[in-house]
Parts: structure tokens; sequence; C-alpha cells
């Protein structure tokens, strides 16, 4: 836990030194600033309200959703592959048993970034913080007592939280958004998904392998628009197969919780009656609290901050990092951004940015995963593209692991060779894709398909699919 600082003293409001720099949260995007800037040879102190760190990201975000997902994929295959089932022993586990996987995650997680703190001397307070003036914070602690902290610079790194609709009853038991999801205590029968973003995609084959009858309603026309048509058309495919049913283009009119269950009205006129509804549509930042009204500095509609390319908000000083700043909202870049961040508070500047093309990976089963442009993109563009494919199917080493879902998709130039896309869908897609990504960075002509091709690569490998999808596509070219 972390440590309660001095109780309530006799004084209501204490005042303690300045530091060099106040974080506030302990998220990736906290935890990359204050690393940063502690290495740098600042003093650096992180307030964090929840009483352990590790953000949102480690307690009710990217890894108990990760975890959950990795044990309900094992199950899946456990009870799939003849091996296991010749041994007649696969029994169904309840969602509240695979919930648990994650604790052992987590805790080890949380034990990890605290001795990071205490290994890099940052001192940990615990509280909420919000600002009263332009370089000093209001600490209340939870028994309540007041602690004002000073200090030259700020990073907010508050994150964000699901969106609530303010004519969606969230204190009704048979709703739930993606941080109350992970609480559940029972296993329900039927489950409606309002929201087909990642958050309900994911959780949408997660329920869907338990057995459970899933409605996905996404407000848009096809799911995950940004993904190359083809990866989006397969994890449509994908989720119909697992039984989970998608109804694109629709918007709820009315959300209505009764006893048991709750009916979801649509404006369409349908009704879906579920055991319980997953609100994932949308998320806002948290800075309602944070005592912006005392500084000249704002939040758009969404809580989030507007940064400039060092991520300064409008007030020098005070940096924001994060899921506060909005798009992407990854864990990934929240770190990288907290750094930046510091480095720009060290040394005046920051030669590095996020890496023109950040990777996306979806954890659905089977998972996603892709890096640089799509054949919409190229299109729309007129970059001319060819495309090479390798099918999981046809590698020996996907037929041995049984996990044959699944394709590598490159997209590359057909004159120079350079590699212009990698897309992937199937088993470790979100590690697959790094391979492509390092080759993509290449300098000096090398980011080019004759890597894969003159490469040898090890077998067999999943990484192998590389070659497969060079060698197809190289075919292709006239
Ligand atoms: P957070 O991790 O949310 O941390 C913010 C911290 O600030 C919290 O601990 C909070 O208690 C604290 N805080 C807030 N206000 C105050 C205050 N006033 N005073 C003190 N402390 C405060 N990203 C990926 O890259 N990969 C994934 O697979 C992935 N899966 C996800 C699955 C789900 C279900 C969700 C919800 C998110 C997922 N994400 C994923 C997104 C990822 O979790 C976020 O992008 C990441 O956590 C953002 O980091 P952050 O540091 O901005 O904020």
């Amino acid at each position: 836990m972390i440590s309660r600082r001095r109780r309530q003293l006799s004084s209501p409001v204490k005042t303690t030194p300045t530091y060099d720099v106040v974080v506030i949260g302990s998220g990736p995007g906290g935890e990359g600033a204050a690393m940063m800037a502690a290495k740098s040879g600042l003093s650096v102190a992180v307030i964090e309200s929840y009483p352990e760190v590790g953000g949102g990201c480690t307690h009710w975000g990217t890894i108990p959703s990760k975890a959950l997902r990795h044990a309900v994929q094992r199950l899946t295959e456990f009870s799939h592959n003849p091996l296991f089932l010749s041994l007649g022993r696969t029994r169904a586990l309840t969602y509240p048993e695979l919930l648990r996987a994650a604790d052992d995650v987590i805790r080890t997680q949380t034990v990890q970034r605290r001795r990071y703190y205490e290994r890099n001397r940052i001192q940990l307070i615990r509280g909420h913080a919000r600002f009263s003036d332009p370089h000093t914070l209001s600490v209340e602690n939870p028994e309540g007592a007041q602690e004002q902290v000073q200090a030259r610079h700020f990073v907010i790194a508050t994150g964000s939280r699901p969106y609530h609709p303010p004519d969606v009853d969230f204190q009704h038991p048979c709703v739930h958004d993606s941080d109350s999801i992970l609480k559940l205590d029972y296993h329900p029968r039927t489950l409606c998904i309002y929201g087909a973003g990642v958050i309900g995609c994911e959780y949408a084959s997660i329920f869907a392998n338990l057995g459970i009858k899933v409605n996905l309603v996404n407000t848009q026309d096809k799911l995950l628009s940004f993904l190359d048509d083809e990866i989006a058309d397969a994890l449509s495919y994908h989720l119909r197969e697992q039984g989970v049913i998608i109804r694109h283009k629709e918007q709820y009119s009315r959300i209505e919780g009764r006893e048991q269950d709750v009916v979801v009205h649509l404006a369409s006129g349908k009704r879906i009656r579920c055991d319980l509804l997953l609100w994932a549509n949308g998320r806002s930042g948290n800075t309602g609290s944070l005592g912006l009204e005392t500084l000249p500095l704002a939040a758009n509609s969404r809580g989030q901050l507007d940064v400039n390319d060092n991520y300064q908000t409008p007030l020098p000083h005070i940096y924001a990092v994060g899921d506060v700043v909005g798009p992407p909202a990854l864990a990934s870049a929240a770190y990288d951004q907290g750094r930046f961040a510091a480095t720009h508070m060290v040394q005046g500047r920051c030669d590095h940015g996020l890496f023109e093309f950040i990777p996306t990976g979806i954890y659905t089963i089977p998972e996603i995963s892709s890096v640089g442009r799509n054949e919409r993109a190229l299109t729309d563009a007129s970059i001319p593209y060819e495309v090479g494919h390798a099918h999981f199917r046809h590698l020996a080493r996907a037929q041995m692991t049984d996990q044959t879902v699944g394709m590598l998709k490159l997209l590359f130039h057909p004159e120079t060779l350079e590699i212009l896309g990698i897309h992937c869908f199937g088993d470790r897609a979100s590690e697959i894709v790094h391979i492509g990504q390092a080759v993509m960075a290449g300098k000096n002509g090398t980011n080019t398909l004759k890597y894969f091709i003159n490469t040898t690569f090890n077998y067999p490998t999943m990484a192998e699919a590389y070659r497969v999808a060079a060698l197809n596509g190289h075919n292709r070219l006239g």
C-alpha cells in the first residue's frame, strides 16, 4: 500500500518541500515521466489516489483484461484439444473463477513497480491531488487531511474512465462498464455489449468463448474501421463463428433496468433482453476534480487536455500525458509520452516523438495487430502497392500448436519493395508484428521485402510467415 503520509497533525494543512517535478497519477504515463525525471537527477514526487501504484492500466484496464483473456483462451484450447479431451477432464470454469487468474499478475506487477519508485528515490504520496494555484497542489489523503505540495513542474497523468451518459443508470446491478465488469461475481448467460470499439470487441470474444450469448451493438457500420478491411472482415467472421450477434449502425433509445435483467431498446425498434449490459462506448479524461478552474487551463468536452508536441499544456510548466490527452490512449504510448515530457523538462527539448507508425494490438480471440498503412489509406493516397499473404494453416509451427486460424499480410511498394504496412490476425499477432515493425524502421533501403526473402528464419516458427508472405507477394510482381 502507498504509505499514508503523516496522519493528520494539529495543523490541518501541511506544506511539504518544493519538488522539481510532481506527477499526478502512477499509470504508465506517470511512471514514464517520473522515472525519466528521477534518472536525470530531479527531485520527484508522484501523487496517487488509488491504494497501489500502477494506475488504471494495472488495476482495472490492460493487465486484468489481458490476464482474463489469456485464461479464457487457455481454457478454450484445453476444451477443444483432442489430446486433453481424451483425458475426459475438461470442466467449465465460471467467469469469477477465471477473473482470479489476474490477481497474481496484478500483485506481481504492483510489487515490481513499487520497487522501481523506491530504487529511484521517488516520493510516493497517497491522496487525491487538485491544483490550488499554478505551482501548488492540495492533496487530500484518505483520512481527509490536506497537504500542500509545490513544484517547478507538474505532469498530469490522471488517465481516463468510462463515459457514463446521464440517461443510463450505472447503479443498476445489471448495468456495467469496463471497470465494474472486472468485479462481476457471477456467470451471466446472456450479455449485450454496447459499443464495438477495441474494448467492446475484446470482451465480446472473451464472453463468447465462455459460452455466454453475446449481442454486440455497434454504432458504426463496420467493426474497427481503422483496421485493414480484410482484417476487420476476418474479425467479424470469427466473432460470428463464436456465436456473437453483431448489430451494426444501431443506437440505443432507452436502457430499461428490470429486477432480474436489462432490456436495451434500440432506436431501430429492436429490443435486446440480457442478463447484463456492458457499456463500452467512449471514455472521458480524468480532469473533473483536478481544480483546473483555479488555472488558466481548461479541458475539452471529453475531459481531455490539449498539449503541444512536447506534451506541454498552454501553461508550459504543466505537462499532460497518457489517456488524459486523448488518442492513441494506449499504455505503450502513455509510457513513452511520459518519458518525452520529462526529457523536454530536463533538456529544454526532446528530439524523440512517437514513432510515425504506432502498432495496434487488439486482444480479441484470435488477436489482431498491425503497423503502417492499410489498403484503403494507400489507395486514398494514390500510393501503388502489392500484397503478400501467409496463411497460418500452411505453417508447420501453427499446425503443431493447433493455432491455424490467422494470416500475415504485407503491403509493399511494387517498385522499391519498401514495406508499407503489416497486418496480422491470429495467435501471437501482437508479437509477430514487431518483427516487421523493426524492418520498417530500417534506414538506407533496408526496409524492404528483400529482408524477408534473403533472411534465414528459424524453422518451425511463426516468424516464417514473413518469408512466406514476402515470397507470395514477390511472385505477384510482373
Ligand atoms: P492510468 O493508467 O489510467 O493511470 C491514471 C492514474 O491516475 C490512476 O491510478 C488514478 O488513480 C490516478 N489519478 C487520477 N486522478 C488523480 C488525482 N486527481 N490525484 C491522484 N491520482 C489520480 N492499452 C494498451 O496499450 N494495450 C491494451 O491491451 C489495453 N487494454 C485495455 C483494456 C481496457 C479494459 C482498458 C480500460 C484500457 C486498456 N488499455 C490498453 C488502455 C490503457 O490501460 C491506458 O491507455 C493506460 O492505462 C493509460 O495510462 P495513463 O498513465 O494515462 O492512466
